[in-house]
């Protein structure tokens, strides 16, 4: 029960030391092969599980992985040179959660050189907008300002290859919904989908069956 045979390699088993985690918890061993393996992923867990990490990992590896390949990390797809397309969308009800996210993905992440940032309502756009603007690979949002942002032409989400929806339930109660489901008409799709949520009331298990392709199902 080890993270390096769980697939994870190099800079992630780096980020891992850094934060101090010696052995994966019970979602973070289910989860993180089926995520490497490409596999869409339902997953009913709670805060406080290591549902962060179990699919931070996976994803991070993924991405890092994918660069080794092109070793051209900056300049993929026929982009403007230095300009990193959004490749991993994360979508969290609050911006406390929206925050701690992201700032796991940059703990986990610190020796690959992929780039994240996190946004959320409530605050001035400018600085997020700024951070966007200087390329990120990963993006962590509450969703009602990132529909905001992309109206305003500052977020481009034609290159996602991975969304997560984290607290789905709390999504749902905070009547998210509605724009959850706009900004799934923006994605691309042909795309990994990870959804998280504590309980699964109906319009939730809906919200799977609709973007879930075969999911693997994971239940802590
Ligand atoms: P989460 O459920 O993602 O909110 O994580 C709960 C807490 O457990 C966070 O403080 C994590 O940093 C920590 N954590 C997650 N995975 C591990 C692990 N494998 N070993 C030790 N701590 C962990």
């Amino acid at each position: 029960n080890k993270f390096e045979d769980l697939g994870l390699s190099g800079p992630l088993l780096q980020g891992l030391e850094q934060a101090g985690y010696e052995t994966p918890t019970p979602i973070q061993a289910q989860s993180i092969p089926e995520i490497l393996d490409g596999n869409d992923v339902l997953g009913a867990a709670q805060t406080g599980t290591g549902k962060t990490a179990a699919f931070a990992l996976p994803i991070l590896q993924i991405m890092w992985e994918d660069d080794q390949e092109r070793r051209e990390p900056s300049n993929r797809r026929g982009g403007r040179p230095g300009r990193r397309p959004i490749r991993t969308l994360v979508l969290s009800p609050t911006r406390e959660l929206s925050a701690q996210i992201e700032a796991n993905f940059r703990i986990y992440g610190k020796k690959t050189r992929l780039r994240s940032t996190v946004i959320f309502g409530g605050v001035n756009q400018n600085p997020q907008v700024r951070e966007l603007q200087s390329g990120v690979d990963t993006l962590v949002a509450t969703p009602g300002r990132l529909l905001d942002l992309v109206s305003q032409g500052f977020v481009d989400l034609k290159d996602v290859e991975i969304l997560v929806l984290d607290e789905a339930d709390h999504m749902l109660d905070m009547g998210f919904l509605p724009d959850v489901k706009r900004i799934l008409k923006l994605l691309p799709r042909d795309r990994q989908n990870l959804l998280f949520s504590a309980t699964m009331p109906g319009p939730i298990r809906k919200l799977a069956d609709e973007i879930l392709v075969d999911p693997i199902t994971i239940q802590i």
